[in-house]
């Protein structure tokens, strides 16, 4: 079965609102394995919505809308539905009794507008919605359905799971799930894992996407089976494909951040780390003390110049902070101050070298500086390197 999801609403047009309706329906179809190809969003006006609906309705079985059931002016969603089905808007008995009833029991009188919201289209059927005033129906036109939700959250997500889900898992007949696992590489770039996993990324059950953010990039890997054995069986396969591509470049799945892996590793190794850290305002410190682990962290605020700012430098910071702490790795990461500016990430340069009983290395990389995402970036590198010399 394949579902298309309609948000109605100028202000989510507008970006005042984030249509956060349609993600969250769009999570709970994925999880009983109805198909969402496409969604739509469009403004408070009836021929608009109209086009919308017919549109959903020639290539889904059924649309669900979301918004514009208020008893307002601009609320268009009941006019836009019936000139999409061609039917008339009738007055709903049973509905005005329903909101009456409301108004009643919250001691209030029910206003002429609310009456409004009682008229849906012809040979619609009527839900209750028990969280608030603005009446829902479904609308059957030639084999679709168009359910037809109001725009507060709250009252969706009631009127979701008590009605149009459960409706959903009986019609669609089969009970297949769909599964998604998350693989997550950082310090790669997006175009480099792209050109490993590319000819996997076009094939269609499982399916494989890229998600990049600073430093990281996400391979999501998703499964669509009638069980949840074949599902997971699925998944599993594909999974091993992508690793045997990306190897130690996945650190970690699901939500996993490579500061809680490394700070897994050093405690299961019962290793200690010195870090100095330069122009990252203690970056680097303050994402290991934030795991469960609670990595004890010194605070460290250098100032370097440019010129210091190299790789002979931070080997050599990197073997003294080993020799005067006695821990078993030290890591300095030097970073030039770089632009000011909070977006441009390619200016400057870091130096990160990492120093154990086996040996001292380093690298530098152009990109440093004050910047958010150069110190994400330089973070992100840096645990990577810890990471791997803890592998
Ligand atoms: P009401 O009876 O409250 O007017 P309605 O069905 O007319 O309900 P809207 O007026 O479209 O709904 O939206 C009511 C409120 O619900 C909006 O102000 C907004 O805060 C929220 N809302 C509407 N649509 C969405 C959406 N797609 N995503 C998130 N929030 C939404
Ligand atoms: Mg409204």
């Amino acid at each position: 079965m394949r579902a298309e999801l309609v948000s109605i609403g100028t202000e989510l047009l507008l970006g005042e609102i984030i249509d956060t309706n349609a993600a969250w329906l769009a999570q709970q179809l994925a999880a009983i394995g109805v198909d969402v190809y496409f969604r739509t969003t469009v403004g408070d006006n009836v021929g608009r919505i109209a086009a919308a609906i017919q549109i959903g309705m020639s290539r889904a079985d059924v649309i669900i809308t979301t918004g514009g059931l208020g008893p307002t002016v601009d609320d268009m969603t009941r006019e836009g539905i019936a000139n999409a089905v061609g039917a008339p808007l009738e007055l709903n008995h049973e509905l005005v009794e329903q909101i009456r009833a409301r108004f009643a029991k919250w001691g209030r009188t029910m206003s002429e507008n609310n009456v409004k919201q009682a008229y849906i289209p012809q040979g619609a059927t009527p839900v209750e919605n028990p969280v608030g005033t603005a009446p829902c129906f479904i609308v059957e036109h030639q084999g679709h359905f168009v359910f037809v939700l109001p725009g507060v959250p709250r009252e969706m997500k009631h009127l979701t799971e008590t009605r149009v889900l459960p409706w959903l898992r009986e019609k669609a007949g089969d009970s297949s799930i769909i599964l998604s696992k998350i693989l997550r590489t950082c310090a790669v770039g997006e175009s480099l894992i792209d050109e490993k996993i590319g000819d996997l990324e076009i094939e269609s059950n499982p399916t494989v996407g890229l998600a990049a953010h600073s430093g990281q990039t996400d391979v999501r890997i998703t499964a669509k089976a009638a069980t949840r054995a074949d599902a997971e069986k699925m998944l599993a396969d594909m999974e091993a494909r992508v690793r045997e591509r990306l190897g130690d470049w996945i650190y970690g799945v699901g939500d996993e951040t490579v500061e809680q892996v490394v700070a897994r590793m050093l405690t299961a190794q019962q290793k200690t780390v010195a870090l100095a850290e330069s122009n990252t305002q203690g970056k680097i410190a303050e994402l290991l003390r934030s795991t469960p682990e609670g990595l004890n962290v010194a605070d460290n605020l250098i100032r370097l110049n440019d010129d210091e700012v190299n790789e002979k430098n931070a080997e050599q910071i990197a073997n003294i902070l080993r020799a005067q702490t006695g821990a078993d790795i030290a890591l300095a990461v030097l970073s030039t101050m770089g632009a000011q500016d909070m977006y441009l990430a390619d200016t400057g340069k870091t130096s990160i070298a990492i120093s154990s009983d086996s040996n001292t290395r380093s690298y530098t990389y152009p990109v440093g500086g004050m910047g958010e995402m150069a110190q994400q970036w330089t973070a992100i590198r840096a645990l990577d390197i810890l990471r791997r010399a803890l592998l």
